[in-house]
């Protein structure tokens, strides 16, 4: 693992054209990116090894769970917003924002897809198979968790593995759409090289490039507003959703919430009724959070190397195997 990445570079948000671009390409763990969480908190390591000790443990992911499997995070622990992620209402909008989200999101496809779950993502279903967890809530669209063996799992965003048409309803799996777009744009992924993936998939392209791409048309309304299945920034999260959510955390004794920096208000709600009902919540993730004084415990450390210590300590023998 490199340790040199340029730490400046990796803080600063990107402002637009002709600014640097984060240092994102490839695998990124934020260990090697940040400086190092101080020494480990003992102490609130005990209180977090109880509390998901009780069992009935509503489990709520963010990004940080993901990153040591290669996929960068929107922001960094700093808080920073490293990229501007596509808007719901620009793709919903125009055909050309949809052509330039699908000519990026086509050259990011196969290394995205490439991604493994981390040791964080197994622990999560070890925990899961020790019968501690009441439901597994993520933020994520990678589908890591169900990769790693968990199941039933909540996908607040979507998964980027689905695309559905917006005009007739039609559901397509990423996988067919990505199999047209490669016999659609032939030689398009040797000119678009090896851009910057970002956090949803996609990379970096000039304009020009994307211009010359035929964008996925629906096989049947022929129209051409294909959507991957998950919701953009701007959109909101489907109702039924939010719903199943929220019993999930009626049925929950508390919420451990991992590798989120709890900005996003769809995660963070649930951090504000857990609180509201007195379920206490713990947060183990990088760098700063949102909602500070509310956990009951919170921990600034690594999740692939905390969680795996945990399932040992509260399931003892359990299989990290899925
Ligand atoms: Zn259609």
């Amino acid at each position: 693992m490199d340790r040199t990445l340029d730490l400046r570079a990796l803080g600063e948000p990107v402002t637009g054209a002709g600014s640097t671009p984060p240092l994102l390409d490839g695998p990124v763990d934020l260990a090697h990116t940040l400086p190092p969480p101080g020494p480990f908190d003992e102490e609130g390591y005990a209180v977090l090894r109880d509390l998901v000790a009780e069992s009935r443990v509503l489990v709520l992911t963010g990004a940080g769970m993901s990153t040591a499997s290669g996929i960068p995070d929107y922001r960094g622990p700093d808080g920073q917003r490293r990229v501007r992620p596509m808007q719901h209402g620009e793709f919903v909008g125009s055909s050309e924002a949809r052509q330039r989200y699908w000519a990026r999101a086509f050259s990011g496809w196969e290394r995205f897809a490439a991604a493994r779950p981390n040791a964080a993502h197994a622990a999560v279903a070890g925990l899961q198979r020790a019968g501690l967890v009441e439901g597994v809530i993520t933020q994520n669209v990678d589908g890591l968790h169900q990769r790693a063996g968990a199941t039933d799992v909540l996908e607040l965003h979507g998964s980027l593995g689905r695309v559905v048409c917006l005009d007739c309803g039609e559901p397509t799996t990423r996988e067919q759409v990505h199999s047209w777009l490669t016999d659609a744009n032939p030689g398009f992924d040797r000119l678009a090289g090896a851009g910057e993936v970002r956090p949803d998939g996609d990379v970096v392209l000039p304009e020009e490039l994307v211009r010359t791409f035929r964008a996925p048309r629906c096989l049947v309304c022929g129209g051409d507003a294909l959507k991957p299945d998950v919701v953009f920034f701007g959109g909101s999260v489907p109702k039924p959703v939010v719903e199943r959510a929220f019993d999930l955390l009626e049925r929950s004794r508390s919420l451990l919430v991992l590798g989120s920096s709890l900005r996003v208000m769809s995660g963070y709600r649930f951090v504000r009724r857990a609180a509201r009902d007195g379920k206490p919540v713990a947060v183990v993730t990088r760098g700063e959070t949102r909602g500070d004084g509310e956990p009951v415990v919170q921990l600034d450390c690594l999740l692939d190397q905390v969680l795996p210590r945990l399932l040992a300590d509260v399931a003892p023998g359990a299989d990290l195997a899925s």
